[in-house]
Order: C-alpha cells, then structure tokens, then sequence
C-alpha cells in the first residue's frame, strides 16, 4: 500500500479546500445557528464533481476511487462537519446504493441527477424504535399487482425533506428474516411520500436529518433495487463504505480541530508565554496528532480494499470505530486549549466538539462496530 497521495489526490485536495474556504467558511455558524440546510451549496458542490466521487463518469460521475473520496470529505468537513455528512450521505448511501445495485435503466435514469448535484439524495433505512437493530423494521411493501405500497416510517434521514429521491428500505417478508427486506427508489413527489418532522440537533445542525412517511404510497416494480429480499444485505455492504465515509468526516473534524487548536496555543499567552510552550498542550497536542495519523492509516487500508473490490467489512469497522472515537476526543482536547473561549461560539473549537459526537453514533454506532469486529475475528 502506497501512503503518498496522488497528483489528483493533491489537486483534489487544494481545490476542495480552496471550495470549502470560499463558500462554506464565510456562512457556517450561520447556517448552524439558523439550522438552516444550504441547498444551493450542493449544486454548487455538483458542478465541482462532489457529488458523484466514485461514479463512473458514464453516468455523469467524477469517475474516482476512494482516496479521492475521502481527501474530498476530510477536506470539506476540516471546515464544517455538517456539510461533511450531508456529502458523504449523499454520494455514498443514496448515489452509492444506485450506483452498486441498480440496474442500467435505474443508474442512467437516476445516477446523472445525483451525480451532478441536480438532485439530492436520502437513504433511509432507520425508524424511530429501530437504529441498531434495524431488522425490526415495521415500515412494510406490501405487493398489488405492478406496484409495491409502501406504509410506515423512517426517521433520523439525512435529506429527508430535501432529497428529490431517496432508497428505502421496507419489510417485505417475515420479521427478522434477513431476506424479508427490500429496497427501493421513491421519488420525491410519489403520492403518499411526505416529510415528516425535522430533527433539532446538537451538532451537525446545518445537515438536514428528518422523517419520511409513507401512507400508501404505491410504488412500481421497475423501481425496486436488486432482488426483492436482497435489500437488508445490500444494506449491509453499503455500511461498509459508509464507514469509510464516517471515518474520513471523522478525520476531517478532528484535522480542523487540531488546526484550530495548534494555532491558538501559539497565540494564547499566560504567565508570560504561549501555552504551546507548557508541556501540559505540548503532549495533548502530540496525542491528538498521533490519533489522528492512526486513524488516517485505518482509513486509507479499508479504502484500500474497496478500491480494489475487497471484503472490508472488518476494516472499515476498525477505521469507523476508532476514528470517531479519537474524533470524539481530539474535538474535547481541542476545547480544552482554548479554555474559556472554546466554551463560547466566537470561536471554532465549541462546533467541531458539538459536530463530532454524531461520529460515534451515524451508520452503526461504536457499540456496533465493536460487534461487527469482534464476530469478524471470533470467525
Ligand atoms: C444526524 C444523524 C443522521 C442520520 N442519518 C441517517 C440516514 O441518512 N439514514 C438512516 O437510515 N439513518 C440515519 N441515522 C440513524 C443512525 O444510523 C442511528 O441513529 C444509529 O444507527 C443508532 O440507532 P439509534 O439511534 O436507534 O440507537 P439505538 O440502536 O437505540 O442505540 C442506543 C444505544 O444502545 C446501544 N446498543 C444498541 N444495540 C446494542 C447491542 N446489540 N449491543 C451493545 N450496545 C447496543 C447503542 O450503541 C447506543 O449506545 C442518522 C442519525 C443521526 C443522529
């Protein structure tokens, strides 16, 4: 495995950056305050090829790997972790589920719209009494002739409201039955496909995350994705990229904060000198940049098998559980150093603390990675 970055990793990299300095920075704790979706950054984010990464460029893709995947969601989410979600969820649940199960007629149907940030995607898999056991799911598809009715609920979806279409899992066979879950496209404005209530976070609060109802909305057979029962598998495999996306947004909050932090402790005097001269920062600093690194390498070997269509769910497990947790510490060292001043909002370190809780919970929290992991290993 090569740890150098590409040419293209590199340019990918200063043009995100460059991106996220222009348009993200000058309005985020706006956004945050207001919690207020911006909407028309994603377009913006589509005309840079941000939203179809690892979409071949066929379908109106940038036609990437996953390094160039998560350079883009480290780099955008060292600014702000809310529009890092809303990217990952976007290319790699909704986009990423089309992408890798539908069939040619759904991918150019679909994948040029998402791709190109024309639209935006959901996926919802999650109800409100299933998160972690998720194949409990009450929302159900039953058959009518060419069409599938779909009842029930989904909650905590990012683009929920705002997606134009999203994948949806419902219950299609018996309870429990890991073939009894079927996915499937809703667009936006089917019939009986109505957003439901939008959630007040504590961090993350300019990614949208809110409810989708279903009340007998009637669904045509063309628009089901895969194998009817193949869903809750499917489901699965999209974890294991989707934990390489919450790991890199994991990456990309803990690389801003320690950022912010380093060049604090250089600025901030007390008895007589910079706090980066106590050692006391000096050593938080070196544990939350020795973290980080660690985390970075996890990543890179689960991207690594991806890129290469590799089983990574062990390792995608690893990358997801143990960034988000350093993620979750470096945000608090990094409030720490500021003192008094990373309890206000004038400055950066109260946000990227706030946004990084969600890491360790979004697409299987550490609980679960540390379940996925260890039947991988008690194999
Ligand atoms: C901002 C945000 C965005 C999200 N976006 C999406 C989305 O786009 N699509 C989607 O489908 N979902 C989405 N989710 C849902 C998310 O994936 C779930 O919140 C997550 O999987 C956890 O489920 P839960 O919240 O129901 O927690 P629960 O499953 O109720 O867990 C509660 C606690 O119990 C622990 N626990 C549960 N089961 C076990 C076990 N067997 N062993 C040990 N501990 C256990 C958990 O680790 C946790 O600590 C989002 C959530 C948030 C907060």
């Amino acid at each position: 495995m090569d740890f150098t970055s590409t040419e293209n990793q590199q340019l990918i990299a200063e043009t995100v950056k460059r991106f996220a300095e222009t348009h993200i920075r000058p309005s985020f704790m706006d956004w945050d305050e207001s919690q207020h979706f911006p909407k028309e950054l994603f377009h913006k984010m589509g005309e840079l090829g941000l939203m179809g990464i690892l979409v071949p460029e066929e379908y109106g893709g940038a036609g990437l790997g996953y390094f160039e995947y998560m350079t883009a969601i480290i780099e955008v989410s060292k600014v702000c972790g809310s529009i890092g979600l809303s990217l990952a969820a976007h290319n790699s649940l909704c986009t990423g589920h089309i992408l890798q199960f539908g069939n040619e007629e759904q991918k150019r149907k679909y994948l040029p719209k998402l791709a190109t940030g024309q639209w935006i995607g959901a996926w919802g898999l999650t109800e409100a009494n299933t998160g972690s056991d998720a194949m409990r799911m009450q929302c159900v598809a039953k058959q009518d002739g060419d069409y599938w009715v779909i009842n029930g609920s989904k909650n905590w979806i990012t683009h929920g409201k705002s997606g134009e279409v999203a994948v949806v899992l419902a219950r299609t066979g018996e309870l429990l039955d890991s073939h009894g879950i079927t996915a499937f496209i809703v667009e936006r404005d089917t019939p009986g496909f109505k957003a439901g209530k939008k959630e007040n976070k504590l961090g993350m609060r300019a990614s949208e995350t809110a409810e989708m109802i279903f009340e007998d909305c009637r669904i045509h057979k063309s628009q089901v994705l895969g194998n009817i029962g193949d869903g809750f598998i499917q489901s699965m495999k999209i974890l294991d990229g989707g934990r390489i996306s919450i790991a890199s947004l994991s990456l990309g909050i803990a690389k801003g904060a320690l950022e912010a932090a380093l060049k604090y402790s250089k600025e901030r005097q007390q008895f007589g000198k910079p706090i980066s001269d106590f050692q006391a920062i000096g050593f938080k600093l070196a544990d939350m940049a020795t973290n980080i690194e660690a985390a970075e390498l996890l990543t890179q070997q689960a991207a690594f098998l991806k890129n290469n269509g590799k089983k990574c769910t062990k390792e995608s497990a690893f990358a997801k559980y143990y960034a988000s947790e350093v993620c979750v510490h470096v945000a608090t060292e990094g409030v720490q150093i500021f003192g008094g001043y990373g309890y206000t909002k004038d400055f950066p370190a109260e946000k990227y603390y706030r946004d990084s809780k969600l890491c360790t919970i979004g697409e299987g929290t550490s609980e679960i990675q540390k379940l996925v992991i260890s039947r991988e290993i008690l194999k």
